[in-house]
This record gives C-alpha cells, structure tokens and sequence, in this order.
C-alpha cells in the first residue's frame, strides 16, 4: 500500500516548485523567533532546521502542504512547540495503570516518601560512604548494610551489587571461574531478554554442566555429573515461568547435602528474593530468602528493586568466609553499588524489622496486598469524575480485573482488582491509548478486548484526580 501510494504521488502530484522557493531560510525564521525565546540557541536552531526539513520533504513529496504552513505565524507555534518537547526531561514519571506492580519498563518497584530525604541528602550532602567513623579510617560502602541483611536474612555475612545479574556475575567468577557448575536444565533461565544463565556463566569462566530433563530434575542426575572439576552446585529459582505437570526439582536441602559430601558449593539465584511468605496474604509461596538461608545454601543472590520492593540493587549473602573472598574479587569495584542506592537500600531494609510496617510501608508490598475494596474505591472515585462529562464520548464502567506481580515474581498468577475500563466512541481505543500515553504526564493502561483498562492497584489515591484532569484534556471536555 504504502509503496503504491508513493508512486502515485510522483507521477499526479508535480512538486510545486514555488513552494519549495517560498520556504523561508533559517536566519530569518530565527528573527521571527527572536527575542522572547527561551532556550539555547543551538536548540532554537536545531528546532528550526527541523521544521524546515519537515516542510521541505513533505513538498517533495506532494503532502498537503498550502502557503498557510509557511507562514511566520504557524511556522513559529509549530517550532515554539518542537522546543518545548527539546525542553522536557526525556527522564520522566508517569501514572502506571497497567496493574503490573514491578513493571520492569515503568522502573520496576518505586520507593515510599520516607526514602526521599535519604535519597537527598546523599545526594547533596558528604557521608561516611566509605569512611569508618569509629576508626577514623578507610571503611567498606557495603558494611553500612551489611548488619542489617544479615539480621533479616540470617546470613552470616553479606554485601550489595549494583543489580542481581552482577551478583550472579561476581559469585560465579569468584567460586568457579574455571572449573565446572552444576546446575537443572529446567532451570537455564532467561530474564527480560538481557539476562541468561548459560550466559553469565559463560561470562563469568565457569563451565556448565547440565544436568536432568528439561521438566525433571534428580539428585542423582547432579551426583552423576559431580567431577573432579566440579566447584559448586547452582539452583536457580525459576521466577518469570512455572513448569506444571510432570515436573520435579531437587530441593536446597538435598542439594546441600549432597554438596556437603563431596565438599562442594551450594549457590542459589532466587532471582525476586523475598523476606516475607506472601502466602500469608494470599499470594502464592514462594521460597524466601531466611528458608533458603537456614537449608545450609553457602551464597544467595537476588535483587533490591523486585519483591524486596528497594532500589536497584544485587543483594548477596551467606556463609562467612565465602562472602569475604567475594568481597575480595576485584570485579566487585566494577560492578559496586552507589550512594543513592544505599541509602534508599537501607531505608527500606529498616522497614522489615517488622512485617507489618514493611506490608504497610514498602509500596510494592502494600500494592500486593491492597484488598480488591481499596481499588473498587479508586476506580469509582475516578469514574464518578468523568462519567457525566465524557458520556457522549466514552463509555466508562468499573469492572474486576486481574492484575499481576511482575518483575519476574509470580507468573501466571492473577490477583484480584479493579478497573475503570473505557470505550471511547469519538476514536478508536489504539487513539486514546496513544494520546494519553503521549500526554506531558503520560498515563500507560493497557487494551483488552478494544477496552482501555487503567486497573486502579498500581493507580496512587492521589493519582485520580490527575487521570480524570487528564482524560477531560484528551476527550476535549470541561470536567
Ligand atoms: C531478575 C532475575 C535476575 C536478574 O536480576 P536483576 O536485578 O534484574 O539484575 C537474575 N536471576 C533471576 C532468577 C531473576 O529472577
């Protein structure tokens, strides 16, 4: 189609030769722009140069182009708005209404309020980032949580990374860089496409050995492949697919004790590492980081920024003398973490001295376990804004919908909410997901069935009446 429609265009439209000359050059539209323009020039100038081009291409191509779209009026609102867009931050928030509650591409798990000021000052004030105030002297960044997590997890010792894909990195490369990793075929996991086992084993100089079918894994399939050359048995949690059917996985405890007769090394990669048993709010169990702790693992990795609801951030802990020679790893100056981490880090670890105020307090775990009500109240709160004045071009309706953990935790888990589901009858759903999602402060849903759904447990309460404002722009309404 597009390829006719060109063709078209060359042989029935002559360019029009006067319009292409009447293009003004840039040095005047520059004057036209000057004073009263704020922005650098090389910006002012890079706008445009844009808009000319745009005009000149769209002549060429025999687009509807008149003399009104060369004029110094329309010309300078169509570059004043190509600036303003240059003057954005790229860097933006957003309203997440697509119910995923760690949505790796909205940022993954967002902070409470009680993390700015951490965040602030270690950003604009000096710290003890690596200065150790009894001694006087030199200390470790990691040290400032490490007390901390080993009192949540029950570790003996541990220390932070700039993600969990680096602590998978630096753990391999410090235990087994070299020699030979045993690890399920059913477990050779790939995460968000950047992320692969098999991979960062390879990266790291480790040998993997594969072992079991790719639903059933045995211990004796790990004891068969045990060598000479073997330096450590690596489980992986399975966290963004779940096997059902015929399946079997050996558990940490095997592992370990099988790995304690051949004076091996036990890793396990729980991916979402979680401090609380979900199941005790409806969610389904997933193992957390003190049962893998206590089952006698030597090194547990997993990331700040998914169930733990923190910062980005590779969270390794265990057995004393492993986690030092981690520590000494020269990698781990590559891959270490920053200051602002660290203080958001910690913020949030100090909420889980008690489980109550870390559901209440870290926002993922509070979205996690909001009651199916909390929603049904957003949702009805925003729909009474804009039902009457959207009624003739939108259909609005609150419904029960499913929303989902993410970030890898849970799949195919649906938990129960509430959504504002809409049917615009002005345009067709693809428009309306488009305009809001390009508004200044853009709103993400997603289309189910030719509806728009906004599924109010990833929505703040103070977020509704900045969607309903929004809305009332997009449709063209007075609220
Ligand atoms: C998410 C995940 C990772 C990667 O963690 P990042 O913090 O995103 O680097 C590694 N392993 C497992 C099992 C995961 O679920």
């Amino acid at each position: 189609m597009e390829a006719g429609k060109s063709k078209k265009s060359k042989t029935s439209a002559p360019v029009n030769k006067n319009l292409l000359r009447a293009i003004p050059q840039v040095d005047e539209v520059l004057q036209w722009l000057s004073p009263g323009t704020d922005a650098p020039i090389f910006l002012i100038k890079q706008a445009v140069r844009e808009e000319l081009e745009r005009l000149r291409r769209n002549i060429l191509a025999g687009n509807k182009t008149g003399k009104n779209d060369l004029s110094k009026k329309t010309l300078v609102g169509e570059i004043q708005q190509i600036l303003k867009a240059k003057l954005e931050p790229n860097f933006k928030r957003l309203i997440n209404g697509t119910g995923v509650v760690i949505h790796t591409n909205l940022g993954r798990s967002i902070l409470p309020d009680s993390a700015r000021e951490a965040l602030v000052e270690a950003g604009t004030r000096y710290s003890n980032l690596e200065f150790d105030l009894a001694t006087g002297k030199r200390g470790s960044r990691y040290s400032l949580v490490e007390q901390l997590l080993c009192d949540l997890t029950g570790a003996e010792a541990a220390l932070v990374v700039n993600n969990n894909a680096a602590a998978v990195l630096l753990v391999l490369d410090t235990l087994a860089n070299g020699r030979e990793v045993v690890v399920s075929r059913g477990q050779l996991v790939e995460i968000g496409g950047s992320f692969r086992i098999p991979e960062v084993m390879a990266k790291s100089g480790a040998r993997m050995i594969e072992v079991g079918a790719t639903n059933r894994t045995h211990l004796k399939d790990y004891e068969g492949a045990i060598s000479e050359e073997t330096s450590m048995l690596l489980k992986v949690h399975a966290s963004n697919f779940k096997m059902v059917g015929f399946t079997k996985e050996v558990s940490a405890e095997e592992l370990v004790e099988l790995a304690g007769r051949y004076k091996l090394l036990v890793m396990e990669d729980l991916g979402s590492g979680c401090l609380i048993d979900m199941s005790r709010y409806g969610l389904r169990k997933e193992p957390t980081v003190q049962e893998t702790v206590k089952a006698g693992v030597d090194v547990v990795t997993f990331s700040g920024d998914k169930l733990l609801g923190g910062p980005q951030a590779g969270l390794i802990v265990g057995k004393r003398d492993i986690i030092e020679r981690i520590k000494r790893n020269q990698l781990n100056r590559a891959l270490r973490i920053d200051k602002f981490t660290l203080a958001a880090l910690e913020t949030i670890l100090r909420l889980y001295y008690d489980t109550e105020t870390a559901v209440s307090r870290v926002p993922t775990l509070a979205m996690l376990t909001a009651a199916p009500e909390i929603m049904e109240r957003r949702a009805k709160r925003l729909a009474r804004r804009v039902k009457k004045s959207l009624a003739e071009k939108c259909n609005i309706a609150v419904r029960v919908t499913g929303s989902r953990v993410g970030g890898g935790a849970l799949p195919e888990e649906d938990i129960e909410s509430r959504a504002v589901v809409l049917e615009p009858r002005d345009r067709t759903v693809n428009e309306l997901e488009k305009s809001l999602r390009l508004n200044p402060l853009p709103v993400i849903g997603r289309i189910e069935d030719d509806r728009y759904i906004l599924d109010m447990r990833t929505v703040a309460d103070d977020e509704v009446p900045l969607i309903a404002n929004i809305l009332g722009q997009v449709f063209g309404v007075n609220l």
